[in-house]
């Protein structure tokens, strides 16, 4: 899923949650729960790319194309955090906390390109194996529209 949504289904899951670190442990099981759902991602192909990668491969070198496509990923992350405390009221370290585990394993991910270290390429592996199979990219109406009304379908039961 993309960030928006699971920062979303985070913050809906745990904005009143009484404490910090239960909040950021929901919102990174929410995380594994909804990657296993067949999804769409947007268009970031050197993404793609890297996170396509066999585990543990060489560390990937930052090119333009590259950092035009984390820069997509940095806008999908700065909503996400944006909508999920208008949406929700609560504590900002709740659901920030929520919010940040909900994106930390796609953050992982990431970050096992740069520095292949052992826990990190594991974490990749284990996101691989939870992630589905089936990708939603090439159909975006079907993609975008199921992730939209699985986001508000968290904020109308939950806010
Ligand atoms: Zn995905
Ligand atoms: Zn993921």
């Amino acid at each position: 899923m993309i960030l928006v949504t699971h920062s979303i289904i985070g913050s809906a899951l745990v904005h009143t949650a009484l404490s910090v670190g239960g909040a950021f442990t929901a919102g990174v099981l929410s995380h594994y729960l909804f990657d296993m759902i067949p999804h769409w991602h947007y268009h970031v192909p050197k993404v793609k790319e890297a996170s396509l990668r066999a585990p543990g491969s060489a560390p990937i070198k930052l090119s333009r194309a590259l950092l035009a496509d984390i820069r997509l990923v940095a806008i999908d992350l700065a909503f996400g955090l944006a909508l999920s405390f208008l949406f929700f009221d609560g504590s900002w370290s709740v659901i920030g906390a929520g919010v940040f585990g909900a994106v930390l394993p796609d953050l992982l991910v990431g970050a096992s390109k740069f520095w292949p270290q052992k826990l990190l390429v594991l974490h990749d592996k284990f996101h691989r194996w939870i992630h589905t199979d089936i990708r939603l990219d090439d159909r975006p109406m079907l993609g975008i529209t199921t992730q939209a009304g699985i986001a508000i379908l968290f904020v109308l039961f939950f806010r």
